[in-house]
C-alpha cells in the first residue's frame, strides 16, 4: 500500500522589500557587539538600543546590561552607549560630569532631525515638533532645545487649539518615524493657520520609514491579512500596520515573532497574506515565520520590491580598528 502525504493548502505571502533593520538600526547593534569586542562585558546601554526584544535579549546575552538612567551604572570604567532613538542633551553632559566613556548610538538621520530644530531656534523661530509624546526621540529631540522653545503636535485637534506667542516665527520638525499620511495632514493643517511656518531644509521623515511604508501601500490591497514584524513599542512597525489597513488589507497585524502567528485568522481557500518588518526587527524573525508558515501551509512567496536600500551608516571612529565579522551580527542576520 502506497502511502500518499496530505497535501497542504496553498497560501501566497507577499512580501515587502525593503523590510526590517534599516542603516540606523544595524549601525546602533554594531556598536554595542563592537564596543563589547573592544572593551569586554559588561557595556552599559541606555534604554533599549532599538525597539525589539530578540535584539537586546541577544545583547544581554553577549555580556550589555541595560538600564534605564545613568545612575544605575558604577563608576567601573566600562562604555555607555545611548539608543539609536537619540538622547536629551543632559545626557551625554552628565555622562562628561562622570568621566563615564560614552558611545553615542543615535541614528544620523535623527542627529539630523536635532540640528534643524537647533538651527530653527537659532534663527528666532519657535519650533513645532510634530511626534509622538512619551517617544524616547521625541524626548531626545525635545531635549536639545531649552524648556519654553519647543511645542509638541501629536494631532490636527492640537493643531487647532495651538495659540503661539509669535504666530510668524514658527518653523517645525517631525520624529522620523510617522505615517506619512497623517503627517501631511498634519503639517498642512498647520500651514493653513501658520503660512509663515518654517519647513525643515530636508524631509524629516527618514528614508526607512519612507520605503517601509511605500512597500506596505503597495502590498496590501486584496490582502487577507498583513503580518508586521516588529514590537509593540516600534513606532514604525505600528504605523506599518495602520498603512496596511488604510491599503486596502481586510486586517493588519503586529506579530513579534512566529509564536503571535494567528493561524485561526489564515483561512479560506489559498490565503493571501502580507508580511513586512519594521525598521527595528530582525531578518531572523522574518525567516523563522515563514518556516512556520511553510509547516503548514504550501507557501508562494510574491516579492513585491518599490526601492532599493543602499544607504550604510559607519561606527565611530574609536570602534573602527575592531574587525567585525559576519558571525558577530548573526543572531540578527541569520546564517554563521
Ligand atoms: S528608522 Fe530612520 S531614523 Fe530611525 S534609526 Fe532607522 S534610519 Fe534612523
Amino acid at each position: 500500500m502506497s502511502f500518499i502525504a496530505p497535501t497542504k493548502p496553498k497560501l501566497t505571502l507577499r512580501l515587502c522589500e525593503p523590510r526590517g533593520f534599516c542603516a540606523g538600526v544595524d549601525r546602533a547593534i554594531q556598536i554595542v557587539v563592537l564596543a563589547l569586542k573592544k572593551y569586554g562585558a559588561p557595556v552599559y546601554v541606555r534604554h533599549e538600543i532599538v525597539h525589539n526584544k530578540y535584539v537586546v535579549d541577544g545583547l544581554r546575552e553577549m555580556g550589555a546590561i541595560f538600564v534605564r538612567e545613568l545612575d544605575e551604572i558604577p563608576d567601573d570604567g566600562q562604555p555607555v552607549v545611548f539608543s539609536a532613538h537619540g538622547v536629551p542633551k543632559s545626557v551625554p553632559a552628565a555622562a562628561a560630569d562622570r568621566e563615564m566613556l560614552y558611545l553615542d548610538a543615535t541614528c544620523p538621520l535623527v542627529s539630523k532631525v536635532h540640528k534643524q530644530a537647533m538651527l530653527h531656534v537659532k534663527r528666532g523661530r519657535h519650533v513645532v515638533l510634530i511626534g509622538h509624546r512619551g517617544h524616547p526621540e521625541v524626548i531626545g529631540t525635545m531635549g536639545q532645545l531649552q524648556p519654553g522653545t519647543v511645542s509638541l503636535i501629536e494631532t490636527v485637534a492640537d493643531v487647532n487649539a495651538f495659540e503661539p506667542e509669535d504666530p510668524q516665527a514658527l518653523g517645525f520638525v517631525t520624529q522620523t518615524t510617522l505615517s506619512l499620511d497623517d503627517t501631511s495632514e498634519i503639517v498642512a493643517a498647520l500651514q493653513a493657520k501658520f503660512p509663515a511656518m518654517t519647513a525643515p531644509s530636508s524631509e524629516s521623515i527618514c528614508y526607512a520609514t519612507t520605503n517601509r511604508q511605500e512597500a506596505v501601500k503597495a502590498s496590501a490591497p486584496e490582502t487577507d491579512l498583513f503580518l508586521i514584524v516588529g514590537a509593540p513599542n516600534s513606532s514604525n512597525s505600528k504605523r506599518l500596520v495602520e498603512v496596511a489597513e488604510k491599503a486596502g488589507s481586510a486586517k493588519g497585524l503586529l506579530v513579534r515573532g512566529p509564536e503571535d502567528l494567528p493561524f485561526d485568522l489564515v483561512t479560506g481557500d489559498h490565503p493571501l497574506v502580507g508580511m513586512s518588518a519594521g525598521a527595528s526587527a530582525p531578518e531572523v524573525l522574518v525567516d523563522a515565520i515563514i518556516a512556520a508558515l511553510r509547516e503548514r501551509f504550501d507557501v508562494a512567496i510574491e516579492l513585491v520590491q518599490t526601492a532599493e536600500e543602499n544607504e550604510n551608516f559607519p561606527v565611530m571612529r574609536s570602534l573602527r580598528d575592531t574587525p567585525l565579522t559576519v558571525g558577530d551580527m548573526a543572531f540578527v542576520n541569520g546564517g554563521a
